[in-house]
């Protein structure tokens, strides 16, 4: 912040310039370091930046004010984090108007007309976690606005159509002059469109836009994940009297699902088995998000242990390598026995009270050493 340069240093002007003055300079400025002027010239691109958010500041009265009073501090946070302009082309979308009158365009976006562009649209779609890692192509109905068909689009009751505007003569525009400066600004009456309606149309009241249900299919890639967007370009708002539509764009949401648990790319899922199984060691079946896969568990696998099949997750939407799928041990213990299987386990159990384990003997051992002290501190 302390490197910052004083904002009438940049546009070469004094404390008590007037407001005419503040803005000659920054049109002097502009006519310098303009980008068209200047191509491929860093050096211009921050002395234009740098200029803009002078201007930005100096040619607002109550700005200026706060400026004067508490130097950049006063000023932070006037747009985006601690001031200043991100890149030129917010310039141009800030200082539009300014530079129509300045002898060339907005810049790179063409200026007003991309404003007239129709709304950009919002909406959400469901899918399931197997057509998440497959793709999948859907049905989406869009709700917008499309130009009106009683009308087409002019919003002037048929039979009779909309008039140029007295105002500004049809050209959108009217020129103010301050002195020698004149500045251009949008039309009041007709707001930019050089046309009034004097009868206007019974279905859109003048707007020239009505409302529509469309369907479009929309393809989902592979891997996508919740809270990812896509976008159809152009199936947005129609634009107003014939400029660009707008764009829609989609929300996903990937359903939970009832056995893999997804975390990014990967999975998991929990797998029972049988005592005897984890004990002696098994090949089991894995569910997989497409069929299943064989998997060996050695003898003595404990609850809870991880299993981990490489590449078994989910694809990668822009087509890195595929996720994993982690496969977590549950054994269970049956609720209900067969008469048979209680005769097998009192058998084990008879086994195992005559020859208990060796980490269960430690274990107990731990324990008593727990509750009565490690025996070395009693001497
Ligand atoms: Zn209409
Ligand atoms: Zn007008």
């Amino acid at each position: 912040m302390s490197t910052k340069r004083c904002f009438y240093e940049v546009l070469e002007i004094t404390k008590t310039s007037t407001s005419v003055e503040i803005k000659k300079a920054y049109k002097k400025q502009v006519l310098q370091y303009h980008p068209d002027r200047n191509p491929g010239d860093e050096d211009a691109t921050e002395k234009f930046k740098a200029a803009a958010e002078a201007y930005d500041i100096l040619g607002d009265d109550e700005k200026r004010q706060r400026y004067d009073q508490y130097g950049h501090a006063g000023v932070q946070g006037a747009r985006g984090q601690g001031g200043g302009f991100h890149d030129v082309g917010d310039i141009f979308e800030a200082f539009g108007d300014l530079f129509e009158g300045f002898g060339f365009g907005g810049g790179r976006s063409g200026g007003r007309r991309t404003r007239a562009r129709g709304a950009d649209l919002k909406t959400a779609l469901q899918i399931d976690l197997p057509e998440a890692a497959k793709g999948v192509d859907k049905e989406i109905e869009i709700r917008r606005k499309k130009p009106c068909e009683r009308c087409d689009g002019s919003g002037a009751e048929p039979g009779h159509t909309p008039e140029t505007c007295d105002y500004c003569g049809g050209h959108g525009q009217v020129v103010q002059s301050q002195g020698f400066f004149r500045m251009q600004t949008t039309c009041p009456t007709c707001r930019g469109s050089g046309k009034v309606i004097r009868h206007k149309c019974n279905t859109c009241y003048g707007s020239g836009r009505e409302e529509e249900v469309v369907t479009r299919t929309v393809n989902v890639p592979a891997g996508i994940d919740t809270g990812q967007h896509l976008c159809l370009r152009g199936e947005g708002e129609a634009g107003v009297q014939g400029s660009s539509a707008g764009d829609l764009y989609i929300e996903v949401h990937v359903k939970e699902h009832a056995i893999f648990h997804r975390e990014g790319p990967h999975l998991l899922c929990e797998i029972p088995i049988t005592y005897s199984q984890a004990a002696l060691g098994a090949s089991i079946e894995v569910p997989l998000i497409d069929g299943t896969h064989s998997l060996k568990i050695p003898a003595g696998t404990q609850p809870s242990e991880m299993f981990q099949l490489r590449g078994k997750g989910m694809p990668d939407p822009r087509g890195r390598a595929a996720g994993d799928l982690h496969v977590e041990i549950q054994v269970v213990v049956p609720k209900k026995l067969s008469e048979e299987h209680r005769e097998l386990l009192n058998q084990l159990a008879v086994h195992e009270e005559a020859e208990v384990h060796p980490h269960q003997k430690n274990w107990f051992e731990r324990l008593k050493e727990f509750v009565t002290g490690p025996e070395s501190d009693e001497s």
